[in-house]
C-alpha cells in the first residue's frame, strides 16, 4: 500500500507557508486528511485492502506527533484487514529509493540531505548501514528554509508556493554567488560530518547588513536576495561536497567500495537541486564513482519510496510484523552501525 507522509501533500505544508513544520498543526492536518489519501490511493492504483501484500509506514524517525498518528491508522487497518505491517526507518527509504526505477547492487555510498537531516553512509543491504557522518547541528533543508524564512521569500512573487530550498535555488539562477564570501564550515576538521548553522549565522549577518545597506526593515524583500541565495546555495553545495569527498576517499582507502562501478547516490529533499547535484557530480568524476539520484520529485517525501522500502524487505523477509504486532514509533533513531569516531581518528 502507498503509505503517504502527509506534510508533502497537504497543500498547506507547513514549511513553504508558516516557514517550518508546526507539530500539533502537522497532526491536525494528517488526522485530517489521512483517511481520504489512503482511500484514494487505493482507487487509483485500482486495488482493494484485500489484494495488498502488507502494510508499510514510518514508524521512525520524525515528528512524534505526526508519526503517531500513522502508526494508529495503520495498526487499525492491518488488523481489520489481516495483514503483515512493515515499520520503516525513514531515511533508510530516501537511501533505497532509487533502486526502485534501476538495479543498484549494494553497496554504495549514500548522501542524505533533507529538512532533518545530512548524513554519508554506506548502505550495504536493505536493512544493514554503516554511519560515516551526520550533522552535528542542523540539516542544509533546514538551513535553506530558514535564509529562504528570513530573506521573506514568502513575500516574492515567484517564490509564495516554494519550499525555502526550492526558492534558493529559483533566485539562486539569477544571483551572483561571488558577491559574498561565505566560510566553507569545518575547514579545520577532517571527518565526514557536517554543520551549518554557523553558515546561517554568517549569511544572517550579511543580511542584516544589507538591510542596514537598503535601508529598508527586517522582513522586507531585498534587492539583493538573489546574490544571498546564489552564495547560500553554493556554500551547501561546496560544504557537501568535502565531506563527500572525504568519504569516499575513506571507503576506498577501507575497501567499502566494489572496485567494479562504485556508485555514489544522493537523495532527500536537498538533493533535488540541481546546482548541488552538479556540485556533487564534480566529485563523482574525479574519483571514478557514478552518480545516481532518484527523479526530483522521489527526492523529497513521497508515498512512494515508503512502499518500496517494504517491497525491499518483503522480498527479503526482513522486519515483517504479524497485524497483532506491538509496533512504538521512534522520533529519534540514527541510521545503522555508527562508525563516525572512526572515520574521525583515521582522518
Ligand atoms: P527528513 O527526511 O530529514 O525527515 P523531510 O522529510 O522533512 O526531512 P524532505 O521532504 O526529504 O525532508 O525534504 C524537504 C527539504 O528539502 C526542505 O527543507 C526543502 O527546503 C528542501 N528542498 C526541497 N527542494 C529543494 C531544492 N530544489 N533545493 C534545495 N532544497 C530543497
Ligand atoms: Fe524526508
Amino acid at each position: 500500500m502507498r503509505w503517504l507522509k502527509l506534510k508533502a501533500l497537504c497543500g498547506f505544508c507547513c514549511r513553504c507557508r508558516a516557514g517550518g513544520i508546526i507539530p500539533p498543526l502537522a497532526q491536525q492536518l494528517h488526522r485530517e486528511h489521512i483517511e481520504r489519501v489512503v482511500r484514494e490511493a487505493l482507487e487509483r492504483s485500482g486495488a482493494t485492502p484485500g489484494q495488498l501484500a502488507a502494510v508499510a509506514t514510518t514508524v521512525k524517525p520524525g515528528l512524534a506527533l505526526s508519526l503517531g498518528v500513522g502508526l494508529e491508522f495503520s495498526r487499525r487497518f492491518v488488523r481489520q484487514h489481516n495483514k503483515p505491517f512493515i515499520p520503516i526507518h525513514h531515511m533508510e527509504a530516501h537511501a533505497l529509493t532509487v533502486r526502485m526505477l534501476r538495479p543498484v547492487p549494494f553497496p554504495f555510498l549514500v548522501l542524505l540531505v533533507s529538512g532533518g537531516h545530512s548524513l554519508l553512509a554506506v548502505a550495504r543491504g536493505v536493512d544493514d548501514f554503516l554511519l560515516l557522518g551526520r550533522t552535528l547541528d542542523e540539516a542544509p533543508g533546514d538551513t535553506l528554509d530558514k535564509v529562504a524564512r528570513r530573506l521573506s521569500l514568502i513575500k516574492h512573487p515567484l517564490c509564495s508556493a516554494l519550499s525555502g530550498g526550492q526558492a534558493i535555488e529559483l533566485l539562486a539562477k539569477d544571483g551572483d554567488r561571488k558577491r559574498f564570501y561565505l566560510r566553507t564550515p569545518m575547514g579545520q576538521t577532517y571527518d565526514c560530518c557536517f554543520s551549518f548553522a554557523g553558515l546561517r549565522n554568517q549569511i544572517t549577518t550579511i543580511i542584516k547588513k544589507m538591510e542596514a545597506e537598503e535601508g529598508v526593515e527586517e522582513g522586507a524583500l531585498l534587492s539583493g536576495a538573489k546574490d544571498v541565495a546564489a552564495a547560500a546555495q553554493h556554500a551547501v553545495a561546496a560544504h557537501l561536497a568535502k565531506r563527500t569527498h572525504r568519504a569516499v576517499l575513506f571507503c576506498q582507502a577501507n575497501n567499502l567500495l566494489p572496485s567494479d562501478d562504485p556508485t555514489l547516490v544522493v537523495s532527500g529533499g536537498v538533493a533535488s537541486n540541481e546546482y548541488i547535484q552538479k556540485v556533487l557530480s564534480i566529485v563523482a568524476e574525479a574519483t571514478g564513482l557514478r552518480l545516481l539520484r532518484p527523479p526530483a520529485g522521489l527526492c523529497t517525501d513521497n508515498g512512494a519510496m515508503i512502499a518500496w522500502n517494504g517491497v525491499e524487505r518483503l522480498r527479503e523477509g526482513k522486519g515483517i510484523l504479524p497485524p497483532d504486532a506491538d509496533v512504538v514509533y521512534e522520533p529519534r533513531a540514527p541510521l545503522g552501525d555508527d562508525i563516525t569516531e572512526q572515520v574521525r581518528a583515521a582522518a
